[in-house]
């Protein structure tokens, strides 16, 4: 799963860093690659923008999700063609829109937006070839819609054909949903598959247009605790090569995007952090961590709603909280003998826990913690500036075994 040697060895330089295992991405990407067939992946930069793993997956023919116009920048200044990036994101101003226009293709978020983007393209004196972000008629689990801040209601975006069709400079040529991360359960996926390009075709009788992309968005999940079952990619890609087939015998000229990023990256990433103090007070033993709060915030995120939620399973919250049990804690230590005790960190806050009364292996000072599950919505999710602490260093191990610090290269 993990590297302990290599994790041991940085540990004398660190007391904490992220560990990101180019081995493990290549292998999450070529599942994808192997399981769907007719699919285009996207990568879903903001859930681990490290450069060396977007990078690789850049390499591995995925093309970009992004979810501001640096990330447009970054996917762009990597090699990456205009209809390789997809910028999707609500609230996109004016400059966001001048500065992309000619390097993405733009997902507009609402009507004001498909506004904003003819305006720059008339200004430019320009055809945008751009996308709509719709929020359908059907969630995951039900055939009605609900009320979202993301994406154009259907219905609205039918009723204004009208007016989109007085566009001069705009040219729809795709559709994007994404309403759900973090799924497990195959057949739902599947189902909403299905649906997804059933919206593709009302969309183009609804509107008299031909689609050139249907972006079916994310959902694929990933298991974090023991207890989560991973999604069945294989049959998923069967059952989506399938659907495709006989879908495009209607619309041949689709291509078909799924986007994802924790499914990618979780795993090939690591979290480890140095005891650097522990102590005893009123009978319960303290580990004091390097880093954890400030450095990796969801295992801090997950302890506090499990301490204070009255559910067995509190209810996930994307990306912050994904379930009970999400992260493993690991001491890399030869000590047999167990203890109770609490894992706190280095800062001035008493918020900054991340297990209570668990049992571990007998800790010393300078011991290295493993925590599972840090490839995604990891990093660029933690408060690192809080307490002006040195923050966890950015560690990169390439397939033929080199550390590289990504922030120093
Ligand atoms: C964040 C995001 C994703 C990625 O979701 P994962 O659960 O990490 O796969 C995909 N699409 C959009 C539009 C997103 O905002």
């Amino acid at each position: 799963m993990f590297n302990s040697e290599v994790i041991l060895e940085q540990a004398k330089m660190y007391n904490s860093f992220y560990l990101y295992d180019q081995k493990t991405i290549i292998e999450y990407t070529n599942k994808l690659k192997d399981d769907f067939s007719d699919v285009k992946f996207l990568y879903s930069i903001k859930s681990n923008p490290n450069p060396m793993v977007v990078d690789t997956i850049f390499k591995q023919g995925f093309g970009a999700d992004a979810a501001s116009l640096n990330e447009v920048i970054l996917s762009n200044n990597k090699g990456l063609k205009k209809d390789e990036i997809y910028y999707s994101t609500p609230g996109k101003t004016i400059k966001d829109i001048e500065d992309a226009i000619e390097i993405s293709i733009i997902i507009a978020d609402s009507l004001n937006e498909v506004m904003k983007i003819q305006e720059v393209a008339k200004a430019k004196g320009i055809v945008a070839k751009i996308g709509i972000r719709i929020n359908p008629d059907f969630t995951f689990n039900s055939n009605v819609g609900v009320s979202s801040k993301f994406g154009i209601d259907e219905n609205i975006l039918f009723e204004n054909k009208k007016e989109l069709d007085g566009l001069k400079n705009i040219e729809i040529i795709g559709i994007h949903v994404h309403i759900r991360s973090q799924e497990l359960e195959t057949d739902l996926i599947e189902d909403y598959y299905k649906k997804m390009l059933i919206l593709a075709q009302r969309v183009e009788e609804n509107l008299s247009i031909k689609l050139k992309f249907i972006n079916l968005g994310s959902g694929i999940g990933i298991p974090y605790s023991k207890e989560d079952k991973p999604v069945d990619t294989e049959y998923l890609g069967n059952a989506t090569a399938n659907m495709i087939k006989t879908f495009k015998e209607k619309m041949p000229h689709a291509k078909i995007f799924i986007e994802t990023g924790r499914f990618v990256v979780t795993k090939a990433g690591v979290y480890a952090s140095k005891v650097l103090d522990i102590k005893e007070s009123y009978g319960n033993k303290y580990i004091v961590l390097t880093n954890t709060l400030n450095g990796f915030v969801r295992p801090s995120v997950a302890q506090f709603a499990e301490s204070n939620s009255k559910e067995e399973y509190p209810t996930p919250w994307e990306p912050m909280f994904t379930g009970k049990n999400s992260f493993e804690f690991i001491a890399l230590t030869d000590e047999v003998e167990k203890e109770i005790v609490t894992l706190a960190g280095n800062l001035c806050t008493a918020t900054d826990m991340i297990a209570k009364d668990i049992s571990m292996p007998k800790l010393k000072l300078d011991d290295v913690i493993v925590i599972t599950n840090a490839g995604s919505y990891a990093a660029v999710l933690s408060p690192m500036q809080f307490a002006s602490l040195t923050p966890p260093a950015q560690l990169f191990l390439t397939d033929d075994g080199n550390v590289i610090n990504t922030e120093e290269n």
